[in-house]
């Protein structure tokens, strides 16, 4: 028996573990994944919004308090995070009207980091755009940080000061309340808590406020190559009266360009309106597209049954990276409040140290060699990987235990090749590592093996 289960291993499930960690507490994630975060939290930087454009009030405080928040976290874990800037551009008098409308909201919030802007300034970025300028509004401290980092360091620092047990591969079936306590019945086990977390969206309790049926959109990325040069630092939003796009540098140097839109595309379509986008974008600069299909606005903070010891959190709304340092904490308070736990006096709030070679000056490198010589053998050449960094992403608190999570946790196999001169190697060390054999090592998800089988047996 625990004394809360949190369903659910995504940013918003692992920062809620996070803060209720540091409490005398008995805490169970649960996760149908064999790893955290292996949806929505994947991409390779996401925008820290500072509160603009938002129209309901609940979440435009969340996302004001974790924008305020979300440096202070990124620093303490040492989570890559910039402050970027953005800019919003219209040129045309609808589409100044749209951007009017975000201004006054703005105001009206208090977000005081905006500045308004026209012709002559508006006009600096015809250097980088197909169209030409008329207003603009600046806000500064819009941000990039990357969401798996900061999902792994939530997790990690919970699960290495004990308290927080993750139970990987395990899918919420149903949950039930027998008496005082909550009882879920996954796919291996049954587990009860007097206190459930909910962040599955699909997995419903009798309590659970059904939503009105929200409109599907989609959103289309298009990853440039590295060699695509923006020409800016500033994320570039574009103000269309049917489609939202926007642009930015991620931390590993390519172009993000963003579709958001009710329609569905094809790619010609999507990178038709890239080309009408940015002057200097060409075909050839393309390296990767993706699509995901969203609900509009499709976020529900539930803490309405709290006295009952229910809280549903769920849904993907377009700040929840955002918003999650501010909902973290002010769900931690909530339930402290009704569970009465004291504080523990031993807890380190730390994320333990990472090694990447690619940013280590050769002194540091040098030092680190001296201590394990693995940091000097690299495994994938691409992304100058080493073979100290991978077996560090395995045996470190929480580590990796599939491909997938190695790659996210190193950047191995994200280069030129996509793993085929490395992925061999890899396999062969997270086999030995975690004492499988190489065709039960899993790739991604369930059933998702590396190798399907032999193709000889010997004796
Ligand atoms: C395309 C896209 C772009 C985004 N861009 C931004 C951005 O730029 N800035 C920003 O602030 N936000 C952004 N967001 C929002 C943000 O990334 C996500 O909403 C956020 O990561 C969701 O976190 P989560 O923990 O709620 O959900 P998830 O990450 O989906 O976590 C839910 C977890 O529950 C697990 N699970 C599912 N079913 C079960 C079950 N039955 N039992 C146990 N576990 C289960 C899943 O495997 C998953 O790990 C974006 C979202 C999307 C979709």
């Amino acid at each position: 028996m625990y004394d809360i289960i949190i369903i659910g291993g995504g940013l918003i499930g692992c920062s809620i573990g996070y803060e209720l960690s540091k409490y005398n507490l008995n805490i169970a994630i649960i996760e149908s994944e064999y790893d955290i975060a292996i949806t929505a939290a994947s991409s390779n930087s996401s925008i820290v919004y500072s509160g603009m454009e938002n129209y309901d009030k609940i979440n435009y405080e969340l996302i004001k308090q974790g924008s305020q928040m979300m440096e202070s976290v990124a620093k303490k874990f040492n989570v890559p995070y910039k402050k970027t800037g953005s800019v919003f551009l219209a040129s045309d008098e609808n589409e100044e009207k749209l951007l009017d409308d975000i201004y006054e909201i703005s105001k009206q919030n208090n977000l005081f980091d905006i500045l308004k802007f026209q012709n002559e300034e508006a006009k600096e970025y015809d250097k980088i755009l197909k169209f030409s300028s008329s207003k603009g509004v600046h806000f500064l401290n819009t941000a990039i940080v990357k969401p798996y980092d900061l999902t792994l360091s939530y997790a990690e620092t919970a699960f290495y000061n004990g308290g927080v047990e993750f139970k990987f591969g395990e899918a919420a079936e149903t949950i039930k309340k027998v008496h005082e306590k909550f009882e879920i019945k996954t796919n291996k086990s049954k587990y009860t808590a007097p206190v459930i977390i909910n962040t599955v969206k699909k997995l419903y309790f009798k309590w659970d406020v059904k939503k009105e049926e929200a409109k599907n959109a989609y959103s289309y990325y298009v990853y440039t190559k590295k060699s695509f040069n923006l020409g800016t630092n500033k994320v570039i939003f574009k103000l269309y009266t049917d489609m939202r796009i926007y642009a930015y540098k991620t931390f590993q140097g390519n172009t993000k360009i963003c579709i958001k839109s009710i329609l569905k595309m094809d790619t010609e379509q999507i990178l038709g309106i890239c080309f009408s986008l940015l002057k200097n974008f060409k075909r050839e600069d393309v390296e990767n597209i993706y699509t995901w299909e969203y609900y509009k606005n499709d976020l529900l903070i539930d803490t309405n049954n709290i006295d009952y010891g229910y809280i549903k959190v769920a849904g993907k709304n377009f700040a929840s990276i955002t918003i999650a340092p501010a909902l973290a904490l002010n769900i931690k308070d909530l339930i402290i409040k009704h569970l009465n736990c004291q504080l523990r006096n031993d807890y380190i709030d730390k994320r333990r140290d990472t090694y990447n070679i690619k940013t280590m000056t050769d002194d540091e490198i040098n030092s680190l060699i001296e201590l394990d010589p693995n940091f000097g053998k690299i495994v994938c050449s691409c992304e100058k990987v080493t073979l100290g960094e991978i077996i560090d992403s395995i045996r470190r608190p929480l580590g990796a235990r599939t491909i997938e999570g190695i790659k996210r946790r190193t950047g191995i196999t994200s280069g030129y090749c996509s793993g085929s001169a490395c992925l061999q190697a890899i396999t062969n060390i997270l086999a030995s590592e975690t004492n499988k054999k190489l065709s039960e090592v899993i790739k991604e998800s369930k059933n998702s093996f590396v190798l399907s089988g032999r193709i000889k047996e010997f004796d």
